[in-house]
C-alpha cells in the first residue's frame, strides 16, 4: 500500500517541481505561464483529493446507521450525475422495485459508495453508452446493480480492482472502488463484478434489509 502510495504522491510532485524550477526563467513567457497555471493547481488537487481519500479509507468506522430508504438514495445520487451522464452521451435507466425493504444505513456513506460506481462505469464509457441502475428485493435484503455498455475488466485485472492505488487510468487514484468495498463490508454487505471485455461491466451489491 505505501509502495502505491509513494508513486500517487510524487508524480504530480515532480510535476509541480518542474514547474517551479522553470519559473523564474520563464515568468515572461506566456505559453509557459498558462501552462503553470493549469497544471499546478490541478497536480496539487491531485494530492489533495489523494489525502482525503486516504482519511477516509483510514478512518475508523464511525458510520450513523438510520433506516434509510434506497429508492431515495438512488435517486439523490442519480441526480447529481444526470447531466453529467447526458453530456457524455449515456443514457440512464433505473428499475427500482416497488418494495423494497427499508436499510440500516449510513446515508452519506452509501451515497459516496454508489457514486464510486457511476463514476467508474461514466469512465469506462468515454464515447457513450447506457447505464442500468436497478435494486430488487432478494430473501433477506436487496440487491443493488449497475450495469454499464462500457470497455469491461479483464481477468488479470479483475484480481486487482478492490486493491486500494490499483488503477488502470492515467490520472486514476484506485481508490473508489477500495472504499466503495469498504463501505459495503461496514453495512455487512458484499460486493460482486461480472464483466465481458468489450461488452460491459455489472456491480451487483447486496445489502441486509429491515424486516417489517
Ligand atoms: P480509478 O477509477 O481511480 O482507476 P477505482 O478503484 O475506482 O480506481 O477502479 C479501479 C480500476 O477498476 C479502474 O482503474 C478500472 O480499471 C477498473 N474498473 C472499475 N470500474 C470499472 C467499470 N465500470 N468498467 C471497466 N473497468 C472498471
Ligand atoms: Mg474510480
Amino acid at each position: 500500500l505505501s509502495a502505491g502510495l509513494a508513486h500517487e504522491i510524487r508524480n504530480p510532485l515532480a510535476a509541480i517541481k518542474i514547474f517551479v524550477q522553470l519559473l523564474p526563467r520563464k515568468i515572461s513567457t506566456p505559453v509557459f505561464l498558462d501552462k503553470f497555471q493549469v497544471t499546478v493547481p490541478r497536480e496539487l488537487n491531485r494530492i489533495n483529493d489523494l489525502i482525503e481519500s486516504l482519511l477516509e479509507l483510514a478512518r475508523p468506522p464511525k458510520l450513523e446507521f438510520k433506516m434509510t430508504s434506497l429508492p431515495d438514495c438512488l435517486t439523490q445520487v442519480v441526480d447529481l450525475y444526470r447531466d453529467k451522464l447526458d453530456a457524455g452521451n449515456i443514457i440512464l435507466k433505473i428499475d427500482a422495485d416497488g418494495r423494497l425493504p427499508k436499510l440500516w444505513a449510513d446515508r452519506e456513506h452509501l451515497l459516496r459508495a454508489f457514486s464510486n460506481l457511476i463514476i467508474n462505469a461514466t469512465e469506462a464509457m468515454p464515447t457513450g453508452g447506457t447505464l442500468e441502475v436497478s435494486a430488487r428485493a432478494e430473501e433477506d435484503g436487496v440487491l443493488i446493480q449497475f450495469a454499464d455498455t462500457g470497455v469491461g475488466i479483464d481477468e488479470v485485472t479483475r484480481e486487482n480492482i478492490f486493491n486500494p492505488f490499483f488503477s488502470t487510468k492515467d490520472t486514476g487514484t484506485g481508490l473508489g472502488l477500495a472504499m466503495t468495498h469498504k463501505i459495503v463490508e461496514e453495512h455487512n454487505g458484499d460486493i460482486d463484478v461480472v464483466s465481458t471485455p468489450g461488452a460491459g461491466t455489472t456491480f451487483s451489491l447486496r445489502l441486509p434489509g429491515i424486516q417489517e
